[in-house]
């Protein structure tokens, strides 16, 4: 009991202080999935690829639309390995709670 007590001590704190102190993402971690609307083409590779279809290409009244939900999103980045112009990417984001299912979308459009 007391060779627990002083490995114990000696070990010290392992637990970091999360909330109160950010933790940061190790590198290579898969966060966030995050769309550049400037390097988008609307190709549609990446709503193409995405096993559980979280990303959405739609046309409508002159205007292409590319949607993509957090909500049901495993991570896997194949959306960022298919993209043929580096426009999504999985970030270092991993604080994702939302009180609603509209605050998990991402929505960029281009006039067609
Ligand atoms: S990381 Fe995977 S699941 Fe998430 S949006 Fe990209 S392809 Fe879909
Ligand atoms: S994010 Fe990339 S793969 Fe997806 S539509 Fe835009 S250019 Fe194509």
């Amino acid at each position: 009991m007391f060779d627990i007590l002083i490995k114990t001590l000696r070990t010290g704190r392992v637990t970091s202080k999360y909330p109160i102190r950010q933790d940061i993402a190790p590198e290579g971690f898969r966060g966030k999935p995050e769309l550049l609307p400037d390097k988008c083409t609307f190709c549609g590779e990446c709503a193409r690829v995405c096993p559980p279809g979280v990303i959405w290409l739609t046309k409508e009244k002159g205007e292409e639309k590319l949607t993509l939900s957090f909500c049901g999103c495993i991570f896997c980045g194949m959306c960022e390995e298919v993209c043929p112009g580096g426009a999504i990417r999985l970030s270092q984001e991993y604080e994702l709670a939302s009180k609603t299912k509209d605050d998990l979308l991402t929505i960029i459009r281009r006039s067609v």
